[in-house]
C-alpha cells in the first residue's frame, strides 16, 4: 500500500518535472502587452483625488514608509500637510487642475467643481467624521 502511494507520488513528480521542463523550453507564446501591465484602476489620493501613478506621488507615514492612501502634497510624516483645509477649499483648489487630471482640458470650472464634490465625498478624508455634514 505504502509502496504504491510512493510510486504514484513519484510518478506525479516526474510528470510535473517533465511538464515544467518542456514548458521552459518553449518560447513564450503569449504576446507581452505592455498596456495591460498598467493597472486599470489607478489609485487616487484619498484627500485630493490626485492619481497616484508613481512611487514618489505617495505621501509618507511617520516612520517614513509610503502612505497607502494619500499623496505627497496632502500627507507627509503621518500628518495632513494642511489639516485645517475644508472640503470646499479643496474643491476650489482642485478645480483648475481637474480637467487636466481627467484628460478633459475643456471642462468648465463649474462642471469640474460639481464632479470634484462628488468624488471627494467618497474619499476617506472627507467621509470620516460627521462634522462635515452636521
Ligand atoms: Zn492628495
Amino acid at each position: 500500500m505504502i509502496k504504491k502511494t510512493l510510486f504514484v507520488a513519484l510518478g506525479a513528480l516526474t510528470f510535473l518535472g517533465f511538464a515544467a521542463g518542456c514548458k521552459s523550453k518553449e518560447p513564450v507564446e503569449e504576446p507581452v502587452d505592455t498596456t495591460a501591465a498598467v493597472t486599470p484602476e489607478v489609485p487616487i489620493c484619498q484627500s485630493c483625488a490626485m492619481p497616484l501613478t508613481k512611487p514618489e506621488d505617495f505621501g509618507t507615514e511617520a516612520d517614513g514608509s509610503p502612505s497607502k492612501d494619500y499623496c505627497i502634497y496632502c500627507y507627509a510624516d503621518g500628518k495632513f500637510t494642511n489639516p485645517e483645509m475644508t472640503m470646499e477649499q479643496m474643491i476650489e483648489f482642485l478645480a483648475p487642475k481637474w480637467g487636466e487630471w481627467t484628460k478633459r482640458p475643456d471642462l468648465s470650472a463649474e462642471d469640474a467643481k460639481k464632479e470634484i464634490e462628488e468624488v471627494l465625498k467618497g474619499l476617506k478624508r472627507w467621509k470620516m467624521p460627521e462634522v462635515y455634514t452636521s
